[in-house]
């Protein structure tokens, strides 16, 4: 089965097919021999994972990420026992099976003898980039899922804490409207995670982009960037200890996660991301994934076994000593004032001066040659 990512549109496609996002919408092609068996119990499967060379039934697929995750948790350290964690949620197919994956797990680890991992399933918190009906849509879906599940939501507002949604603030000229929504993402939710005593944020960044992010590291040789490019980034005094469970998970697996679950999730891209090479390289790795299944895979894995670490040796001391709290906001930064608030001051100078209070249309922000990998939960 070709990977690409399962939504409504494959549901649909289906002759006679079931309500939208029904785990029949990813039922692979039956061989020659019939169709293939679950690996864990020998059921029909419906999932198939060519670079994993393995197949699953619904409840048994299930099953496979959520242990994925644990397993990717578990080793990376992300989760001490007994912290609280709070999971960024953008109404993607990514955040939301995450969150649904912690949730299972904190559930099932009630009904253990083991100590809980998680004593409660963790709460959300979605940040409102203010682009127009795309955020407007995803929230709407977060606050669905959240309701649903009777899980605790917290929502805050780029405009409120910037004082302009992405759009307006990519006008500034200061950057392009992903580099402005990834400063705004870490910023915001590190001071959020801060305030409210939360131990760890953990985000849905998946395999692919991890990889995609790798790529076009490797082909700057950012070497600041490829340091920092690890699944946990541990905290400190000012910053709140960041993890992604799920960059051992394909965007096809949370994609596939999602329609077996029944999970409602915002299909569409941001309208902001036209034009970010990040999805260029994303595509191109996904080309090389379907002649070689595996090998985005094996590119990071590899990456973070045998480069990373050198990278951490030779460059992690001295990046750590250019920190200092930020004279605006005390966050830790490496000039007198951090990139957030001087994006703030710009568009406070701008109002000031009668200028920018104009919203702008999606995707019309200014654009570096490259911008930062246009993700849904920073
Ligand atoms: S594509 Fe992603 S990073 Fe860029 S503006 Fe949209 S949500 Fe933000
Ligand atoms: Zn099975
Ligand atoms: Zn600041």
């Amino acid at each position: 089965m070709t990977e690409h990512a399962p939504g409504r549109e494959d549901a649909a496609a289906l002759p006679g097919a079931a309500p939208a996002n029904t785990w029949r919408a990813v039922a692979p092609p039956r061989s020659r021999r019939g169709p293939r068996r679950c690996v864990r119990c020998r059921q029909p499967a419906v999932v198939e994972l060519p670079g994993q060379r393995t197949a699953f039934c619904p409840p048994c697929y299930l099953h496979h990420v959520r242990q994925k995750v644990a397993r990717t948790m578990a080793e990376g350290h992300m989760l001490r026992r007994g912290e609280r964690a709070v999971v960024a949620v953008s109404g993607g197919k990514d955040s939301l099976c995450l969150w649904d994956v912690l949730a299972t797990a904190a559930e099932a680890d009630a009904t253990d003898e083991a100590p809980p991992l998680l004593e409660a399933p963790p709460a959300g918190v979605y940040l409102d980039l203010g682009i127009g009906e795309y955020s407007a849509r995803s929230r709407e879906t977060v606050e669905r899922f959240a309701e649903a599940r009777g899980l605790p939501l917290h929502v805050v507002a780029v405009a409120e804490e910037l004082g302009a949604g992405i759009p307006e603030a990519a006008r500034s000229g200061a950057r392009s409207a992903c580099g402005v929504c990834g400063l705004s993402k870490r910023h915001l939710l590190n001071r959020f995670a801060l305030a409210e005593g939360y131990d760890v944020v953990l985000t849905g960044h998946n395999l692919d982009d991890e990889a995609a992010v790798l790529l076009g590291n490797v082909l700057q040789w950012d070497l600041e960037q490829l340091r920092r490019q690890r699944p946990v980034l541990e905290g400190r005094p000012g910053l709140v200890r960041r993890a992604k469970p799920l960059v051992r998970t394909t965007e096809w697996e949370t994609a596939a996660y999602c329609v077996v679950a029944g999970i409602d999730y915002v299909v569409e891209e941001c309208p902001m991301a036209e034009g970010n090479r990040h999805l260029v390289y994303k595509d191109l790795l996904a080309r090389l994934e379907d002649r070689a299944p595996g090998i985005r895979s094996a590119f990071h894995r590899g990456f973070l076994r045998r480069l990373q670490p050198l990278l951490e040796d030779q460059l992690g001391e001295q990046s750590l000593a250019g920190l200092q709290p930020c004279a605006r906001c005390g966050a830790p930064t490496t000039g007198e004032v951090c990139a957030f608030c001087r994006v703030a001051e710009r568009l406070a100078a701008r109002r000031e001066a009668g200028d920018g209070a104009e919203p702008l249309s999606a995707g019309a922000g200014p654009r570096p040659p490259a911008g930062p990998p246009p993700s849904r939960t920073g």
